[in-house]
């Protein structure tokens, strides 16, 4: 936990994350309210969660008719909102089926079955999944084993087998960790990786990858999780180099904060899940599919993939312009509202200071400042993030 963060006394949670001492009230649009009334623009949306901001009008009168109606009834019946919602992720993605679960982790932990059944079905009975340094896929035994992180692994082995990690960006080196290994069976990364620090998967990487996918009969696997749901301007980050993926898990930001996940798969994939292979209980129930068919329906009619890739753009200037020659930023990237500033040193201690002048935020990888807001922040609140956070870095790297 960062020494800046000290826990608000609560006897009976467990002590699982460094919290600020901030407990929210209520939102509106890009700004929440603490329980002292006090004011904070959000760069953050609960981790990319709230797509809509908060109580966006359109949103909140369908989902209290939902929840009025029907809240869950259980994959034992049909849920008809999960063939909508199903319907307009495959013509949004170019993929053929979904599955709907509840959170990133469990997204990807269906990934990583399908990778498996994939490789059993061609007779590999030993199958291995090629992952990549930074990677973050979530905190079950086998979603943290494919994560690229030795510190949130630590303390939590004997880890899953059957991984094979690879730097991001480097084809030889996926050529050469995966040569003459015939139980290789896909390949598992995040466009834009997200807890590893904003760190894009090139365009040309992508298309590099998704041939060598073709070439021998692997399943491509991305991570949608963070990156996708219109942040980076388009549906899916791993669009702008025009590939389709054969499996592609997502979460956070498909029901704008209420808890939702898919995979969506292609034809190598969609059909590799028979009855019995795979399930849970909450996954496509009536309100979250609600929330994810009233998200996409919302974010069409507001043109928020325009307004993701438009403020992302003018936001991105207004830090490169304000921290332009600052020593200590050591990068500024990300695309659309999906953006990183890199400092030469560990930054957790802005997460207070940004708060207190009424901006949230996050940190990752020790030195990454994220900003994820909702996609609805318009170029006024773009300004105004950048007008808080700017004389913050600057003070904090001149200490
Ligand atoms: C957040 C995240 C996850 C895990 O999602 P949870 O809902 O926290 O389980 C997985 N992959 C990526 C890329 C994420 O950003």
């Amino acid at each position: 936990m960062n020494a800046a963060l000290k826990p608000v006394a609560s006897p009976h949670v467990m002590n699982t994350y460094g919290r600020l001492p901030i407990a929210l009230s209520h939102g509106r649009g890009c700004r929440v309210w603490d329980t002292n009334g006090k004011e904070y623009l959000d760069g953050l949306a609960g981790i990319a969660v709230n797509t809509l901001g908060h109580a966006h009008p359109k949103l909140v009168p369908a989902l209290q008719d939902q929840i009025a109606k029907l809240i869950h009834s259980s994959n034992y019946y049909h849920v008809p909102d999960q063939e909508r919602l199903a319907q307009m992720l495959v013509e949004r993605s170019g993929l053929t089926n979904v599955f709907f679960c509840s959170t990133g982790l469990e997204a990807n932990e269906a990934a990583l079955k399908l990778a498996r059944k994939y490789g059993h079905d061609k007779g590999i009975e030993r199958p291995e999944i090629v992952v990549y340094e930074k990677a973050f896929h979530g905190r079950s035994i086998a979603t943290l084993s494919a994560t690229g992180n030795p510190k949130v692994q630590a303390g939590f082995g004997p880890l899953v087998e059957g991984f094979v990690r690879v730097p991001a960006n480097d084809i030889e080196a996926l050529k050469k960790a995966t040569a003459n290994n015939p139980n290789v069976v896909a390949v598992f990364f995040e466009t834009i990786q997200g807890e590893g620090g904003i760190n894009p998967m090139r365009a040309q990487y992508l298309k590099d990858v998704r041939a060598l996918c073709d070439e021998r009969d692997w399943l491509l696997m991305i991570d949608e999780v963070q990156c996708g749901m219109g942040r980076t301007g388009k549906w899916f980050a791993h669009q702008w180099a025009g590939i389709v993926p054969d499996v592609m898990p997502l979460a956070k930001g498909l029901g704008s904060g209420v808890t939702i996940g898919a995979v969506v798969a292609g034809p190598k994939a969609a059909n590799i899940f028979q009855p019995g292979n795979h399930g849970t209980t909450f996954g496509g129930n009536p309100l979250s599919m609600r929330a994810g068919v009233e998200t996409i329906r919302i974010m069409e009619e507001e043109g928020l993939l325009a307004n993701a890739e438009r403020v992302g753009a003018h936001l991105r200037a207004a830090l490169d312009k304000g921290l332009a020659g600052v020593a200590g930023v050591k990068d500024i990237r990300g695309q659309g509202l999906m953006l990183g500033i890199e400092l030469a040193k560990p930054c957790g201690a802005i997460l207070q200071r940004a708060a207190d002048a009424g901006l949230l935020l996050s940190v990752t990888a020790d030195s990454v400042i994220r900003l994820v807001p909702p996609l609805i922040l318009s170029t006024a609140e773009a300004d105004e993030i950048a007008a808080i956070l700017v004389p913050l870095v600057k003070a904090f790297l001149a200490e």
